[in-house]
């Protein structure tokens, strides 16, 4: 109080506040950054225009199309569904949504949503599908589970993956409901939904389908190495300060001819059977490989794409080098590689081949398709490789009684034919007969014949 009387507030600051700039739209994070199961531009425009409770196509030909100085259409874009793929690629269309979804949203890195990190590295052609693939078991799981937000993971867009990573389960392609094909991008598109007849594309994990094959054992071992590779790319696009160039797979060509072929093309191209030239064509760097291609040769080195291409120096310490396929290793002009055992794969691989339960194999060609050493794996794992070669065992002895008891049963009835016609039931005279004609070596089956000839009382 103030010796007039008068009360004394606080004063004020009316300097001017610096608000951050607003997005345009809705600042919708986009999902897994960073993580091998990133999403996808397409299924983060889907989720955008749902946000803005508008449709793709709306929210695209109203708004995303007024930004892009470019002479094609994208108002059209959905005329042209096949192509609506290429979003997540790494051609102009993507580049162009990625910038102007980074201005309208201010997020800096819807980029790692699509594949421009690689453009360099890969071709377009069959790097992404053409239509959706998704997981329905995914799906059903994140909708039933309260902090999980549905939307399309990038890694299902790749050609080469066709089985979800959770599940084991081949990837559907088409709706079960009005069983059309998916484009990546519809005027309707909503994640988790048919975007032509609306159907929720959710299973429960133990609904039994029809169509729902299984993979094989053999498909199962390459696919989850394809996803955990194709994985470990996304999961480390935003880690690169820059694009990687595209002078590196020639490089990573000709470190690997080098160090361990002594720059033998030849050899290398021998070992991974496939033609010379080609392997030169991509040395000079003169033409990429399909990443398709990339996948193959890098399974047969065991070594991750990420380490094929990024890996500057490859220690001369044979214990570094990724493990060769042992099938591939009978060529003597190559040098002998050793092979660095990675327990932890091998242990997944036998304890997965166990518990499919796909036709048996010996373990010896277990262990060839599984690209270790019977001897190492036996070292290693007695157990698993003992139950997996008692399985086969087992496997063998059902199947030979099998075989003999429809053997004895072909008997019985050729038996019976030539009685009626007359004709004198002789073995030689079966065996032209029977689907095996080598089947009368088995005892049991020389007992069926007498017993069925004696049945018509020819014989005592
Ligand atoms: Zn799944
Ligand atoms: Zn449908």
């Amino acid at each position: 109080m103030l010796a007039n009387g008068l009360e004394t507030y606080e004063s004020w600051d009316l300097k001017k506040i610096s608000i951050p700039s607003r997005s345009r739209l809705y600042q919708l994070d986009p999902i897994g950054i960073g993580t091998p199961l990133v999403e996808s531009l397409t299924g983060y425009i889907s989720r955008l225009a749902e946000a803005h409770c508008v449709t793709p196509k709306v929210l695209i030909s109203r708004e995303l199309v007024s930004f892009i100085p470019k002479t094609y259409k994208t108002t059209n874009l959905f005329e042209m569904r096949s192509l609506t793929g290429a979003v997540n690629g790494i051609g102009t269309m993507a580049f162009d949504l990625v910038t102007v979804l980074e201005s309208l949203t201010l997020h800096s890195d819807l980029r790692f949503l699509t594949l421009l990190t690689w453009a360099n590295i890969f071709p377009q052609r069959r790097l992404l599908r053409s239509k959706r693939a998704w997981c329905p078991y995914c799906y059903e799981e994140w909708y039933s589970s309260k902090n999980k937000v549905i939307y399309e993971p990038l890694i299902w867009f790749f050609e080469a993956a066709t089985v979800c990573h959770c599940h084991n389960k081949f990837l559907c392609q088409q709706c079960p409901y009005c069983k059309r094909d998916i484009p990546p991008l519809a005027s309707y598109s909503r994640p988790g939904y048919c975007p032509y007849c609306s159907e929720w594309l959710g299973i429960a994990n133990n609904y039994p389908t029809s169509d729902n094959i299984q993979p094989s054992k053999v498909e199962m071992i390459w696919q989850m190495w394809v996803i955990k590779t194709l994985g470990e790319l996304l999961a480390t696009s935003p880690r690169l300060s820059k694009p990687l160039s595209r002078e590196i797979v020639a490089q990573a060509f000709c470190r690997y001819v080098q160090q361990f072929f002594e720059g033998n093309t030849s050899a290398f191209a021998r070992m991974l059977k496939i033609p010379k030239n080609k392997v030169w064509m991509w040395q000079k760097g003169k033409v990429l490989p399909e990443l398709n291609v990339i996948l193959k040769i890098c399974f047969i080195l065991q070594v991750s794409v990420l380490d094929f291409l990024t890996q500057e120096t490859l220690k001369e310490n044979s214990s570094q080098f990724p493990a060769m396929r042992q099938n591939q290793m009978g060529d003597s002009s190559t040098k002998k590689l050793e092979v660095k055992f990675d327990s932890d794969r091998a242990q997944q691989l036998l304890e997965h081949w166990l518990q499919s339960n796909e036709q048996p194999l010996p373990m010896t060609a277990v262990a060839k398709s599984l690209g270790y050493s019977k001897r190492i794996l036996y070292r290693h794992f007695p157990e698993l490789c003992r139950a997996i070669s008692a399985e086969y065992v087992k496997y063998m002895k059902e199947s030979r009684v099998k075989r003999i008891e429809q053997c004895c049963e072909e008997v019985k009835q050729a038996v019976r034919q030539f009685h009626t016609e007359g004709i004198y039931p002789s073995e030689a005279a079966i065996s032209k007969l029977l689907a095996k004609p080598g089947c009368f070596r088995d005892k049991q089956v020389r007992a069926a014949l007498r017993a069925a000839r004696k049945e018509i009382c020819l014989e005592p």
